[in-house]
């Protein structure tokens, strides 16, 4: 089981319901986020392109956050999530600097923070709720070990991205594009 979360930039109209919802579910405090909408503008008139994005950690295979974390409060779980356990940071924040997407932030409570995959709502058989609440359905989310998966299978059908591939880090967060 290896945890991935897909998502169409062709179908995303940057509504922000995703960053909502998260910041709903998980109490995020207001000034902070663990996710957010990115646009990117290509090319030149009159082809002009928008690429909208959801953005969060990438729950990385290869993550330098949990490598360089000296208390051992970043880790990973079996199944590729990247957690924080809040008790076992001291918020040092090498975590942040070590992270090219800059996908953590210091929690007011003196801890850092992130998206979690929304660990929580996996146990008890729910989606993370970004993408339970996206109206256009372009989030997708489940296992990248188990080839019949609908991320799997989307990886294999659609020409995709990561982001900032060449940082080596191994993102689980992929964009159709
Ligand atoms: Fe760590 Fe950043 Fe990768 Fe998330 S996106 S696992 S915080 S390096
Ligand atoms: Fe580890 Fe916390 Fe330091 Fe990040 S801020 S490296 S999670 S102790
Ligand atoms: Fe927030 Fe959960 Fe979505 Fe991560 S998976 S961005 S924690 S709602």
């Amino acid at each position: 089981m290896r945890y991935a979360m897909v998502i169409d930039t062709l179908k995303c109209v940057g509504c922000s319901d995703c960053v909502v919802a998260c910041q709903t579910e998980n109490d995020v405090p207001i000034g902070y986020c663990r996710d957010w909408i990115t646009e990117t503008v290509s090319g030149a008139y009159p082809t002009i392109e928008l690429e909208l994005k959801s953005e969060r950690c990438n729950h990385c295979d290869n993550a330098p956050c949990v490598r360089c974390c000296p208390t051992g409060a970043s880790h990973q779980l079996d199944n590729g999530i990247v957690l924080v356990t809040g008790d076992e940071c001291i918020g040092c924040g090498a975590c942040i600097e070590s992270c090219p997407y800059d996908a953590r932030f210091q929690h007011p409570d003196g801890y850092v923070d992130k998206c979690t995959f929304c660990h929580h709502r996996l146990e008890k058989g729910q989606l993370p709720a970004c993408v339970s609440v996206c109206p256009t359905k372009c989030m997708y989310f489940g296992d990248l070990d188990n080839p019949n998966s609908e991320v799997s299978r989307l990886l294999k059908n659609r020409k995709h991205k990561t982001l900032a591939p060449e940082a080596g880090t191994k993102p689980k967060v992929y964009y159709l594009i």
